[in-house]
């Protein structure tokens, strides 16, 4: 069975590995291999044993059902010892990958030390000094950008405006619920992007009328329905900041007046509403 070698193999790698195996890995392999499972095919009772502890904390069967349970002790033989066999494989299999890694690197060094050629070996300790920092300042800046985005507050989109209908109410003129939120107010209104972001499209569709879609930072789309017309320099791609006018109100597509519709898309999905989502970032429509 060459799942059982490989499992009674992976102990014995374990205790020849380098002792600057990273730690958590190292934990893990050992946890691994310390385990009973895998210094071989386990006993008949240990299984046994496993399989009612695995079946009552499953609450498929109870401990009084001998036959169900020693019927299901035998599945648990076939199946589930498999699966700690091809856990122990994993475990061979990425300890023999690291192996393999730093004998290259070890065998690099003596090509390196071997040709005298210390340049090189140099060389390549700058480079992957360098990358280091690289790597170092590119996460520093992702943090530096999700706190920003973290405190990105928004703005309302329109001044002097009520609100009509909210998210989830029912359309008599739309096959499913409200998906936006309604800032009602004289056409030619002008709209204010409400946070820093990048134009994703603007165009006519259909019950959104003239619609823009503008994505955030941090991936969400605002969409900006009905409008009368949009700002006259937008443009797809334009990074536009906060409270800059796109657009302005109308009543285009489906709509009963003057309004703009303001839908909220995280990660370009479904529409969430967008009044908890403004208060989220610090305002109340
Ligand atoms: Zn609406």
């Amino acid at each position: 069975m060459g799942n059982h070698r490989a499992a009674s193999r992976a102990p014995k790698r374990d205790a020849a590995a380098p002792a600057n195996v990273a730690g958590k890995r190292k934990a893990v392999k050992h946890a691994a291999a310390r385990g009973p499972l895998f210094r071989g095919l386990p006993s008949a009772p240990v299984l046994l044993g496993v399989a009612a502890l695995a079946i009552s904390a499953g609450g498929a069967v109870t401990m009084g059902n001998a036959d169900k349970v020693a019927s299901a002790a035998d599945d648990f033989q076939f199946s589930s010892s498999a699966g700690a066999l091809n856990g122990a494989n994993g475990v061979a299999q990425v300890s023999s990958k690291n192996r393999g890694s730093e004998a290259s690197r070890d065998s690099g060094r003596g090509a390196q030390a071997a040709s005298s050629d210390t340049k090189l070996q140099k060389a390549a300790e700058a480079q992957a000094e360098v990358r280091s920092q690289v790597l170092t300042k590119a996460m520093a800046s992702a943090e530096k950008q999700a706190d920003k985005i973290e405190e990105n507050l928004w703005i309302l989109p329109v001044d002097g405006y009520h609100l009509t209908n909210t998210f989830g109410m029912a359309r008599s003129y739309y096959s499913s619920v409200h998906t936006g939120l309604d800032f009602a107010c004289p056409s030619g209104t002008p709209i204010h992007a409400i946070a820093d972001g990048v134009i994703t499209s603007f165009e006519y569709d259909g019950s959104y009328g003239n619609k823009t879609v503008m994505t955030l930072d941090d991936g969400t789309e605002i969409w900006y329905a009905h409008q009368t017309s949009y700002a006259s320099d937008l443009s797809i791609g334009e990074e536009v900041r906060q409270g800059q006018v796109i657009g302005y109100v109308g009543s285009t597509g489906n709509s009963t007046g003057p309004h703009v519709h303001i839908e909220v898309r995280p990660g370009a999905g479904d529409p969430v509403d967008p009044y908890p989502a403004f208060q989220v970032h610090g305002v109340t429509p």
